[in-house]
């Protein structure tokens, strides 16, 4: 097994990260082969082979190669409809770029809780919030408190668990709304018996260095609609309608994929369902190890999910386990070992503070106790096992 870690280091000195690609297989051929060729930028056969497969995966019929998951979710939210002045459904709690690619467009984020048992934007909740802060206007979705058009759920497969997307698209399809789903952590998961990302209008994922598989940066959109897939592409191309005289329809962006960055996409999406194998096994072994030490809460799976565990993550309950989640983090950094709390909740960012002010007391509480241990697809046994002896208060 390919290792990033030199060998001989001491290994209880050893720096352990949280997530880290693992470059193997035929990554350094197809980059060669880039290099050979001269197909080193935006245009060359990799990209195209890239965007199909993942599109394949994400059970598509259209793939366009951005050059990060974030201008994905951005190009996906333009693609789809929204308009400045609207308002996107958000969950409470993720990273912050689907609340950013929002605001590219000029619409607003309207952040809305998570269920407590996975962590994903609970159905319930938005059902409610239309139901009692929306009205339905000719044949548009009004909030109430703000007077503006509710148009898109951008619901997020959070850590590598699905989000209960069926419920999602059943409100969307009673209120008219499209949905554009970031499955940029969750890559390789499984909703019911399709793979995570195959039913929202427009799903987004992400191939940056900390995702289950790398092309070094990028994005891919993936939809069902053709001429959604045109327009993204359009746009990410400078929305250049005629290639000789330069001339352009509408502002557009340069958000392309590079082919050196895709034909190590490509090497690594042949690895993937090895990585997701190998992700589900380190998801057990924690789970098998941690399971019974009082204070800690371990990752599930809902029935319906086939969790990929892009970052497995516990809750810690301080009084139960005799520290909280913060001091529990600094004890691994003195051991060497990287871990990391969740995301600020969105609705407490100082960078969303122009957004509709939410309740979200579920990703309040999870934010506080959450913490992300080390989970990249090369873990050793060794190393995983001295991240348990820390957790679990034997070191
Ligand atoms: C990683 C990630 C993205 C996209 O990241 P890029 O670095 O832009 O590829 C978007 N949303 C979530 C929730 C993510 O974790």
């Amino acid at each position: 097994m390919p290792t990033r870690f030199e060998p001989g280091a001491p290994a209880p000195e050893r720096h352990i990260p949280l997530s880290v690609p693992l470059i193997g297989g035929n990554a350094w051929r197809y980059v060669k082969q880039c290099l050979d060729e001269g197909w080193v930028s935006s245009a060359g056969s990799f990209v195209t082979e890239f965007e199909q497969q993942v599109a394949a995966r994400a059970g598509k019929a259209h793939g366009v190669a951005c050059s990060t998951g974030t201008a994905a979710l951005h190009l996906g939210l333009l693609v789809a409809g929204v308009e400045p002045d609207d308002e996107v459904i958000v969950p409470a709690l993720t990273f912050a770029a689907p609340a950013n690619a929002v605001r590219y467009v000029n619409a607003w984020p309207r952040f809305i809780d998570i269920e407590a048992d996975h962590w994903q934007l609970d159905p319930q909740r938005v059902r409610e919030f239309i139901e009692r802060g929306c009205d339905w206007r000719q044949r548009q979705l009004i909030d109430r408190t703000t007077g503006r058009r509710v148009r898109a759920i951008l619901p997020v497969d959070l850590l590598g668990h699905p989000c209960d997307i069926d419920a999602l698209m059943a409100i969307a399809r009673d209120f008219d709304l499209v949905v554009v789903e970031d499955a940029t952590e969750s890559l390789g998961a499984r909703y019911r018996d399709t793979p995570v990302g195959a039913r929202a209008d427009v799903s987004c994922f992400s191939f940056n260095g900390n995702k289950v598989i790398t092309a070094g940066g990028g994005g891919v959109l993936a939809t069902d609609r053709a001429e959604w897939a045109a327009r993204a592409r359009h746009l990410s191309t400078q929305a250049k309608s005629d290639p000789i005289e330069y001339v352009h329809d509408e502002i557009g962006f340069n958000y392309r994929l590079t082919n050196l960055q895709a034909a190590l996409g490509v090497a690594q999406l042949e690895q993937l369902d090895d990585y997701v194998g190998r992700k589900r096994a380190l998801a057990a072994a924690y789970t098998t190890a941690l399971a019974a030490v009082p204070g800690l809460a371990t990752m599930t799976e809902a029935q319906w999910a086939r969790s990929m565990f892009w970052l497995y993550t516990v809750r810690v309950d301080a009084r139960g386990y005799g520290m909280d989640s913060r001091a529990l983090l600094r004890r691994l950094d003195e051991h060497r070992i990287q871990a990391r709390p969740l995301w600020q909740p969105l609705h407490r960012s100082p960078a969303h503070r122009g957004s509709p002010p939410a309740d979200a007391p579920v990703a309040d509480r999870v934010a506080s106790a959450a913490l992300s241990l080390p989970s990249s697809v090369g873990l050793t046994e060794d190393d995983q096992r001295r991240v348990i002896e820390v957790v679990a208060g034997r070191s």
